[in-house]
């Protein structure tokens, strides 16, 4: 199928100090010769060579639009493996919608969202999981999904995928190659093999799973709910932690009614927090819808700061909200620091029913303890495989789903293995894993599993 020739503005739209329109397709050159001119007005880019830098300008009707740097990549040496220019104009939203506007009229089609991607990966360039990375790139919210994605552009994602699946292939192809010829090759002993390796594939696929939650928490954001009784500081921390007035802060109990919801970055993390209608049993029918909701936002929280005023005595709310929140990751903190204190840590410790939960004093009034609760939520999100730099954290909700189905599968082999049955039934299953895998780097079971039987065991010799 011949592709059309798209162009897309290619940078931030901003008033940064340049602005890159691209245009990609087998018309591209010819699409961009009508509008670059040269200093003497003349259309050269048609006979220019690829990978050169020109200086010229953008014209439309005879009018100079701006001045620019143009460059020229033939195919198949570009991203999208298609004839590509690039016009590098001066910036400002403005100018670059103009120029962008005059290479649509030259005869270009304005690119879909990530069509570039989509051709370089068509085309075979880059494999699925690469183009999601390119994806994820543009889109990181932080500097960790950033580091994130920059690796599995590199492709470390892929090399893994790929080397659990030759694992698997090699096993599949055994298994099929003894059925069809038992006179030569043996079986004995084989499914105890095959036990072991399965379990070594369950674990490995096992961390990569586990690094896709941590992964999705740093692109998505952390979801926080800040819980806590009415008149504890909720909206006052808040407040320090976004940097501005933007909660209600009032001295009359109740008064953040319904949520409020803040996205905000400490350390690099992101974190989606929400602050809650104080948490206590209410008559009222507006705060009582409030209070339903905060329940349901902290049931759902990746994370809960829980705000107790400690300068009063933990009492009836606060065992009803420890009650709630028992199960889920939590960070105390003991607001009012400033005040003489009527709560212990171990008080909280026992109230937690002796659980291990992090504490923090703070004062929202006497701006404390931020530093530390930072450093703190630090600790806990950027540890292990998040951190470490050859494991590989998958960020992408899709590749969750394929790893999980090729775990399901590998469960599957071991329980057919366990109950000793015959070796077609595990085939299968391997197969599905085989396949499952592939779908994260956009390849399904084809001609590959064909060849490495026939390669690998010389089948009908
Ligand atoms: P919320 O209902 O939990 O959101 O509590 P607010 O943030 O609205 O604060 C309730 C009251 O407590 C306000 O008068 C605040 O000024 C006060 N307050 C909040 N944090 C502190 C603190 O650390 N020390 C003291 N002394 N007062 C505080
Ligand atoms: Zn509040």
């Amino acid at each position: 199928m011949k592709s059309d020739t798209i162009a897309a503005i290619a940078t931030a739209l901003s008033d940064a100090g340049i602005g890159i329109i691209r245009i990609s397709g087998p018309e591209a050159i010819a699409v961009a010769n009508r509008v670059v001119v040269n200093k003497k007005k003349e259309h050269t880019l048609k006979n220019w060579q690829t990978h050169t830098i020109h200086y010229g300008f953008v014209e439309e009707n005879g009018a100079i639009l701006d001045e620019v740097m143009v460059s020229v990549m033939k195919a198949p040496r570009s991203y999208t493996t298609e004839d590509t220019v690039e016009i590098n104009c001066h910036g400002g939203v403005l100018l670059t919608k103009r120029v962008l506007e005059a290479v649509l009229h030259a005869g270009a089609r304005m690119a879909e969202p990530g069509e570039f991607t989509k051709r370089a990966f068509l085309s075979g360039r880059i494999d699925l999981s690469e183009a999601e990375a390119v994806m994820d790139l543009i889109q990181a919210k932080n500097q960790f999904s950033m580091q994130a994605s920059i690796k599995q552009l590199r492709g470390s994602v892929a090399e893994k995928v790929k080397s659990l699946r030759a694992a698997l292939l090699y096993e599949i192809a055994f298994i099929e190659s003894a059925l069809d010829d038992p006179e030569h090759i043996s079986t004995e002993g084989y499914p105890k093999k095959l036990g072991k390796i399965t379990r070594e594939l369950l674990g490995e696929i096992g961390k990569l799973i586990a690094s896709a939650e941590d992964g999705l928490l740093c692109k998505e954001g952390i979801r926080t709910v800040i819980v806590g009784k009415p008149n504890a500081g909720k909206s006052s921390l808040l407040n320090l932690l976004v940097g501005e007035e933007r909660a209600i802060v009032t001295d009359i109990a109740g008064t953040t009614r319904d949520v409020l919801e803040e996205s905000i970055r400490l350390k690099g993390i992101s974190l989606n927090i929400i602050d809650t209608a104080g948490i206590r049993s209410t008559d009222d029918v507006v705060e009582k819808i409030g209070v339903e909701r905060a329940m349901q936002y902290a049931k759902e929280a990746d994370l809960i700061l829980y705000v107790v005023d400690s300068s009063r005595p933990l009492d009836e709310n606060d065992r009803q909200i420890i009650e709630m929140i028992r199960d889920q990751k939590v960070i105390v903190l003991l607001n009012k620091s400033d005040l003489e204190a009527a709560v212990s840590e171990t008080d909280l410790q026992e109230a937690f029913g002796g659980r291990e939960v992090s504490m923090i004093r703070t004062s929202a009034k006497k701006n404390a303890g931020i530093e530390e609760f930072e450093q703190l939520l630090e600790q806990m999100f950027f540890h292990g495989e998040i951190r470490s730099e050859d494991e590989v954290v998958i960020t992408s909700m899709r590749h969750k789903e394929a790893l999980c189905e090729a775990y399901d599968s590998l469960k599957m082999v071991q329980k057919s293995l366990e109950d000793d049955m015959p070796e077609d039934f595990y085939s299968i299953d391997l197969m599905s894993a085989y396949a499952s895998l592939g779908r994260i780097i956009g390849e399904e079971v084809g001609d590959d599993l064909v060849n490495e039987i026939f390669s690998k065991f010389c089948m009908g010799k």
